[in-house]
């Protein structure tokens, strides 16, 4: 069985203190259960005291990016190395608004994966199709190619352990959603993509999310679909009750 895997975004949101308050509220209802994992990815300011906070809880922090080389000079930017310093578990790569205004790639999503990988964070790599591409019929060959790209070069294991959110872009912030069944078909299909790649054994372990105006009114629904086993959610993240509410869809 797979693991429900509930990541809230919360995207350039928060200051210091709303991030403590939240973290404080959401640590201290979340239990330890092997049904689901709760991860919040926050600004790169405040992992370091959220990783404090959150120790010893349920609840595990998330980076929203990060660079790929280890050190450098390279101004602006965090690498892998810091984040595993810090004791951050998990890190978003290649989420739609970063493909969009910061020229993220295939290629460095890839880059990416791999250097997560080498430094024992798990990659929670996003993929989604825009408007157009979904009225053009191209939604499975697109999301196909980013998920080849994205997962070249990594072994089985890595990929058995690599999160793969599903995230329609026309749907991300917009409150459309893609019906489940909708969003199944895509998630289905690109467990199919990790079979091609690897086999069997290894696509029934990756964890794929859907993302997209997720919120408690939907997550019922959405998690009851066959390939989908977990939510990456933006909007409905930003405040503890509705985040403890989809953790709390994942234990059922
Ligand atoms: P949303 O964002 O839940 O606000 O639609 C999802 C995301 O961008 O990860």
């Amino acid at each position: 069985m797979r693991k429900v895997v509930i990541a809230g975004n919360w995207k350039m949101n928060k200051v210091f203190e709303e991030s403590k308050q939240f973290a404080e509220e959401a640590a201290g209802k979340l239990s330890q259960s092997d049904k689901v994992d709760a991860v919040i990815c926050a600004p790169f300011p405040y992992l370091s005291a959220l990783v404090e906070q959150a120790k010893g809880t349920a609840l595990k922090i998330a980076a929203q990016n990060m660079h790929f080389e280890d050190s450098g000079a390279y101004t602006g930017e965090v690498s892998p190395v810091m984040l595993k310093d810090i004791g951050v578990s998990h890190v978003v790569i290649g989420h739609s608004e970063r493909r969009e205004y910061f020229a993220e790639t295939n290629e460095t999503v890839n880059k990416k994966a791999i250097a997560a990988h080498q430094h024992g964070l798990v990659p929670i790599i996003c993929v989604g199709e825009t408007l157009e591409q979904r009225e053009a019929n191209e939604t499975v060959a697109h999301v196909k190619e980013q998920v080849t790209k994205g997962l070249a070069d990594l072994t089985e294991e890595q990929i058995a352990v690599t999160i793969i959110a599903y995230e329609p872009i026309w749907a991300i912030g917009t409150g459309k959603t893609a019906s489940s069944e909708e969003a199944n078909e895509v998630c289905h299909a690109i467990r199919q993509v990790v079979k091609e790649l690897t086999n069997e054994a290894t696509a029934e372990k990756v964890v794929i999310q859907y993302g997209g105006s997720v919120k408690p009114a939907n997550i019922d629904e959405l998690l009851a679909q066959s390939d989908i086993d977990g939510a990456l959610v933006g909007g409905a993240s930003l405040e503890a009750d509705s985040f403890l509410q989809l953790v709390e869809a994942g234990t059922k």
